[in-house]
């Protein structure tokens, strides 16, 4: 079958070998610690489903407007005013099968060919690939580890060029953890504002920060950064709500638009019902997510801990999300790999741990570990990788 050239440039996931490997071996019976998720492994919360649940029987199971239910839009209004203290009317909204579905649409909408999208690295596996479908030039600046994987204001301008479109922020980060400082971001938005780059800003683990750390959304800092950033949000991770395809995005009305537009010519509206579920969650009592956040930082201290007691391997503490992203290099290399691919392979294979070579995210020496997994089952994993990593 001959296909588009559009699709024949997406590089297939490198994180579904090992995961449908993995996925074979616990068919088989094996006893597989897998590591890989990236979602929480909460149930989503009881007033959520309920919600949901009622809408459905109260007949709302029907079409809704293309950039959904105006009480949605409204509640997200609202959580954008108390929680960021940014304005956005109903018009600067929409709705979206998931954040990733506001992505694609975002750069749909804002991409002709040839356009560049700056990512940086360590970046979220789907970023290079919505920007290649959407007939954009990915252009990679590599957060160095020493600055906990983010990038410098520095960086950003150097690889800013005549074509360049947006920049992507996502803090806190997939795989990295890592959040950016106010002071970060206000020498990122001064780039971006000088050389009208429009900002990207990926906020879905803005609710998982730790240590009191706080969110900083780029679009706060000044009216002009306001109108020069579409940020992009959702309920899969603050509300363990993966599997509702619940996103959305805010920002200038023309953008918005043409993002609803394209929806109105594709998916339609987000599924109805779901859109209630999402209201009881913006609206409803947040201790669900209160008691996650509580039970995410115990595990990722005793990971941190655990992995930096493994020869040939250093972990960084990540401020936010729920991955680690350690530095396997060392072990890699007394082990005699040279890839990351390869020794995650064997791990699966030797010790059967599934993780995310740091491949799929820009990385040759980094491995993404996710405590979306009970502290069991980290520790028997984590176990088992120092026995992989120093030997029996
Ligand atoms: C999970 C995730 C998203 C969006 O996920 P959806 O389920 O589509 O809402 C977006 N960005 C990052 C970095 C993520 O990890």
């Amino acid at each position: 079958m001959k296909l588009s050239k559009r699709v024949s440039i997406l590089a297939p996931s490198p994180t579904l070998a090992i995961t449908a490997k993995a996925n074979e071996l616990k068919r088989q019976g094996v006893d597989v610690v897998g590591l890989g998720a990236g979602e929480p492994d909460f149930n989503t919360p009881a007033h959520i489903i309920e919600a949901a649940e009622k809408a459905m029987r109260e007949g709302k199971t029907k079409y809704t407007a293309t950039a959904g239910i105006p009480e949605l839009l409204k509640a997200i209004s609202e959580k954008f005013e108390r929680d960021n203290g940014l304005t956005y009317s109903t018009k600067q909204i929409i709705v979206t099968n998931g954040g990733k579905h506001a992505l694609y649409n975002l750069f749909m909408s804002i991409l002709d060919p040839g356009d560049e999208v700056i990512i940086p690295i360590p970046y979220w596996v789907s970023y290079p690939e919505m920007v290649k479908v959407a007939d954009g030039v990915p252009v990679f600046i590599e957060g160095a580890e020493s600055n906990a994987f983010k990038v410098t204001a520095q960086q950003v301008k150097e690889a800013i060029t005549p074509r360049t479109r947006a920049l992507i922020i996502n803090s806190p980060s997939n795989p990295t953890g890592s959040i950016y400082t106010r002071k970060e971001l206000e020498e990122i938005v001064d780039v971006c504002l000088t050389h009208k780059v429009l900002m990207v800003s990926d906020e879905i683990y803005e609710k998982l920060i730790y240590d009191g750390h706080e969110h900083v959304s780029v679009a706060t800092f000044s009216k002009e950064a306001y109108e020069n950033t579409v940020i992009i949000n959702g309920m899969s991770k603050p509300y363990s709500m993966t599997g509702w395809r619940m996103g959305y995005a805010a920002g200038n009305e023309a953008v918005i638009q043409a993002m609803v537009d394209l929806s109105s010519h594709s998916t339609s509206n987000p599924t109805s019902f779901a859109q209630y579920g999402a209201l009881a969650a913006l609206t409803g009592p947040q201790e669900p997510l209160e008691m996650m956040k509580r039970e995410f930082v115990k595990r990722r201290d005793r990971v941190v801990e655990l992995l930096n007691q493994i020869d040939g391997i250093t972990c960084l503490k990540p401020e936010g999300a729920f991955y680690v992203f350690p530095n396997v290099s060392k072990a890699m290399a007394k082990m005699g790999y040279d890839d990351v691919d390869k020794w995650s392979e064997a791990l699966l294979e030797k010790e059967k741990v599934a993780l995310v070579p740091g491949s799929g995210f820009g990385s040759k020496e980094n491995v993404r570990i996710s405590y979306a997994a009970s502290m069991e089952q980290l520790e028997k994993g984590i176990e088992r990788i120092k026995r992989f990593v120093e030997g029996a």
